[in-house]
């Protein structure tokens, strides 16, 4: 199964991705975990995207665009994948479904996990990150055994710099402005979901099983 996500910052996108990989075995392809992790470095890539993703900007397509090209055509992509955070833009799109048809295998789904604004904003104002794994928590609805520290691996949990309100309300924008019309694009191809995100994890986690167990068992998809 070859697919993306699609919502806004708060969606759910990210802990919806987690439950897919492990459920249907496609790697998790999340475009921020991995300019997280270029950031950490201190090359030429990491000071070109910086300001972008401090900004909470979108990073300039031709960037994303070669680094997830590398990434699917790696062997562990062989079975499909979930694309979580791209595309984000119409020229991303057009890009991915020009790499995915020049190999034969195009998108078999576009999951639109839709919420409020007022959703969103409550979710990433409370949202904390493991430092070492990248691991989501949220305070309420999804707090660590113990507070602080990720269960997982036991790294230390903090508050990403973008999820300050400021940064989250442009984040907001900007994906109304420039992600939005991929709902369009994908409507067209006949090929997006529409999953109410608004519902609690375990709610939403339902219905994303009840549109891909049918995919997942067909072989050409
Ligand atoms: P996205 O990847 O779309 O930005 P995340 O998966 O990181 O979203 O979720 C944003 C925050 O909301 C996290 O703190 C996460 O734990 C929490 N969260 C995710 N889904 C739900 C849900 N259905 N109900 C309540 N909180 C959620
Ligand atoms: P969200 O919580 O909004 O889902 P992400 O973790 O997906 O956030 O993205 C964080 C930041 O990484 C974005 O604000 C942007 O600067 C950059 N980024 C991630 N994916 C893309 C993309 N496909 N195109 C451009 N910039 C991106
Ligand atoms: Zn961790």
């Amino acid at each position: 199964m070859r697919l993306v996500l699609l919502g806004p910052p708060g969606a759910g996108k990210g802990t919806q991705a987690a439950r897919i990989s492990a459920k249907y075995g496609i790697p998790h392809i999340s475009t921020g975990d991995m300019f997280r992790e270029i950031l950490k470095r201190d090359d030429e890539l990491a000071r070109k995207v910086r300001r972008y993703v401090e900004a909470g900007d979108l990073v300039p397509d031709e960037i994303v665009v070669e680094i997830v090209k590398e990434r699917i055509h790696r062997p562990d992509c062989g079975r499909g994948f979930i694309l979580d955070g791209f595309p984000r833009t119409i020229p991303q799109a057009e890009a991915l479904d020009e790499i995915l048809e020049a190999d034969g295998t195009p998108i078999s789904a576009a999951l639109y996990l839709w919420v409020t604004e007022d959703t969103a904003v409550m979710r990433l104002s409370r949202r904390r990150v493991c430092e070492s794994c990248q691991a989501v928590y949220h305070l309420d609805f999804n707090p660590p055994r113990s507070p602080g520290v990720c269960d997982r691996c036991g790294g230390k949990l903090v508050q990403r710099e973008d999820d300050r309100e400021e940064v989250v309300r442009h984040r907001i924008r900007v994906y109304r402005e420039q992600t939005e019309p991929l709902l369009g694009y994908y409507r067209e191809k006949g090929v997006l979901r529409e999953i109410d995100g608004n519902k609690s994890i375990e709610q939403v986690w339902e219905d994303v099983q009840r549109v891909l167990d049918p995919l997942a068992e067909c072989g050409d998809c």
